[in-house]
């Protein structure tokens, strides 16, 4: 698939639009003249089908109406942003065989066999899998690859991550991305090396080991605490969330960027300009 000409304003389908993160890009696509929604897609079955999707945003209306098949919004749009769930996006990387069309994939807790569907569907079309959409995150990594160079392998990595008591997965994609990085910085293979908290008579703690600890709770939105622990120091790298918006605006950015892209798999530091085309690392599940 070649990048495709793109038309102005650039039309967007969004998947998954009457969960919370779909109405956080509602919001934040009303306020943009540069992106226009032309489907936006729901559950099937949903009581929101048929409905125009700006009085499930509890706004005014879009002229959109909410649909639940996935070919139809990608048959009208230049570029599709999904926020749904593991499931829906499996079903929705289906779809995207037929009517292939560059793709943001917002939704966390993809397996790895969706994974290898999304990195197969890569090599024709434009697919960008974005655990976290935050730019603000994309600079932690960036910095958290920064720090484990110039601190040297005896420095503890432990990730603390907080959210919402609705969300859905536990430890956050993002925490799986953050601690890949850290075994990517060091040579060493992510399996094996993280532990998901720490009970019992656990005994020292590995130096290659990185404790990935996930809390919930009340309407947090999202935050990422770094602890670099070294000899007679700490570093703290955090990052919060403080509305979901963030996460729209980084994918509203994400979608710009990838419809004049060519075929390939793409993170939120290619969007950024911080890495070769291609380069990604792996957040799924078995
Ligand atoms: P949510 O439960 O509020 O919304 C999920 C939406 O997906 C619902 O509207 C649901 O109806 C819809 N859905 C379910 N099955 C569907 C199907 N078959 N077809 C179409 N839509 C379907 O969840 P949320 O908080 O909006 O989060 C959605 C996903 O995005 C989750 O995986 C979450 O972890 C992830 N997320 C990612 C980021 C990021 O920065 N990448 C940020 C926040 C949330």
């Amino acid at each position: 698939m070649r990048p495709a000409a793109v038309s102005e304003p650039l039309r967007l389908c969004v998947h998954g639009a009457t969960g919370r993160m779909g109405r956080a890009l509602l919001e934040v696509i009303r306020g943009r003249g540069d992106v226009r929604l032309v489907a936006a897609v729901g559950r099937p079955g949903s009581p929101h089908v048929g409905r125009d999707v700006g009085a499930v945003t509890g706004g005014p209306a879009y002229g959109v109406a909410v649909i639940d098949a996935p070919a139809e919004g990608l048959r009208a749009c230049d570029v599709l942003v999904d926020f749904s769930a593991p499931e829906a996006t499996q079903r929705l990387l289906a779809a995207i065989a037929q009517y292939p069309r560059p793709t943001v994939i917002g939704t966390t807790g993809l397996t790895r066999p969706i994974e290898a569907a999304v990195r197969a569907l890569a090599e024709r079309v434009p697919m960008l899998l974005a655990p976290n959409t935050s730019v603000g995150v994309a600079v932690l990594g960036e910095l958290l690859g920064i720090a484990l160079g110039a601190l040297g392998p005896d420095w503890d990595v432990e990730i603390v991550e907080l959210h919402h008591r609705g969300k859905a997965d536990a430890p956050s994609g993002t925490a799986l991305r953050l601690a890949r990085l850290v075994a990517e910085a060091r040579g060493l293979q992510a399996q094996g090396m993280i532990v998901h908290g720490r009970s019992g008579r656990v005994g020292p703690r590995p130096a290659e080991q990185v404790g990935v600890l996930a809390a919930r709770g009340g309407d947090v939105v999202g935050e990422h605490t770094l602890w670099l622990c070294g000899p007679g120091e700490r570093l703290e790298l955090v990052h919060r969330a403080h509305d979901r918006s963030l996460f729209a605006h980084g994918a509203l950015r994400a979608a710009c960027w990838l419809v004049r892209q060519p075929p390939g798999l793409y993170e939120m530091r290619d969007v950024l300009g911080w890495s070769a085309r291609g380069a990604t690392a792996t957040v799924g599940r078995d």
